[in-house]
């Protein structure tokens, strides 16, 4: 059996970035602190929690300790919260997240700002968080309705970064119709863009695809759901354990994607355990 590794698969830059700037700061002296989790990665947010990293649901009052703010960003009131409480903040949001920032809250001013993206994801959150209107979120066409928009006469649309083109463009065309003056601004990252790329190509060119990461993760749900519309014999699967070997009955050609919180030694434990039941 042939194993495609799709070049794009696992850790984004983003990820990566906060993973490492949370082992460094767990080797110091400070206790180190996470609201919730680091990244949507069980096995990360294990690892880091070994390391002595503590996750906390609530801000409370500290002292001589750090605060780490996750990839996806956060919104001001907590990093607010965290300064007055006593925390040290080391902010690892993603770069990429914070160009959406700035980008809406230039654009707050004289348009209304709406965020194609989950309306309970941590990183939209984070978006509107950081706004001084409340913004409007959108998932998907169902969610547009001239009842609810139809009083807005400027806006500007942004995106959550891990959005698939498919959506965002249904979206769009439904808005114009409603919207006399409505400008998209695709923030959706260029990790993003490469990755689902690659998954649109992936399950037309193997015969199987595994989809490798947690199911909290909105990046590995979207992968999912594209691999799964072109090709039916798509898995979604968080470790090696999660393999049936059924599954790889007559199977030739399998590809391997994982999402972007996905740790390699995952993936190269899967592939070991492939070669095991399909050499
Ligand atoms: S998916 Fe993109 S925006 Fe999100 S953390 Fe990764 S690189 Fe940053």
């Amino acid at each position: 059996m042939k194993i495609n590794i799709a070049k794009s698969s696992g850790f984004c830059f983003g990820v990566k970035r906060a993973i490492d700037l949370s082992k460094d700061l767990a080797d110091g002296e400070k206790a180190v602190y996470v609201l919730g989790d680091i990244v949507h990665n069980s096995f990360v947010v294990r690892e880091l929690e070994e390391k002595g990293i503590k996750k906390i649901q609530r801000i409370r009052p500290a002292k001589n300790a750090i605060l780490i703010i996750r990839a996806h960003g956060a919104p001001q009131v907590t990093f607010d919260k965290a300064s007055a409480s006593g925390y040290k903040i080391e902010d690892a949001t993603c770069p990429m997240v914070k160009d959406i920032y700035k980008i809406a809250q230039k654009l707050e001013k004289d348009h209304k700002i709406i965020i194609i993206g989950d309306n309970n994801h941590d990183e939209v959150k984070g978006i509107a968080g950081q706004l001084k209107k409340k913004p409007i979120t959108i998932e998907s066409p169902r969610d547009i309705s001239r009842e609810k928009l139809g009083h807005i006469k400027k806006a500007a649309v942004v995106t959550q970064s891990t959005q698939t083109i498919e959506n965002i463009n249904n979206i769009m065309q439904r808005l114009v119709k409603i919207i006399p003056d409505v400008e998209l601004y695709d923030t959706t990252c260029r990790t993003t863009k490469v990755k689902q790329e690659e998954i649109n190509s992936l399950p037309k060119e193997n015969d199987l695809i595994l989809i490798i990461g947690s199911k909290t993760s909105a990046n590995t749900k979207r992968l999912y759901q594209i691999s799964k519309s072109i090709n039916d014999k798509t898995h979604w699967i968080e470790c090696a354990k999660n393999l049936k070997p059924i599954w790889f009955k007559n199977i030739k050609k399998v590809g391997i994607m994982a999402g972007a919180s996905t740790p390699d030694y995952i993936t190269k434990e899967i592939v070991k355990q492939l070669r095991n039941i399909a050499p």
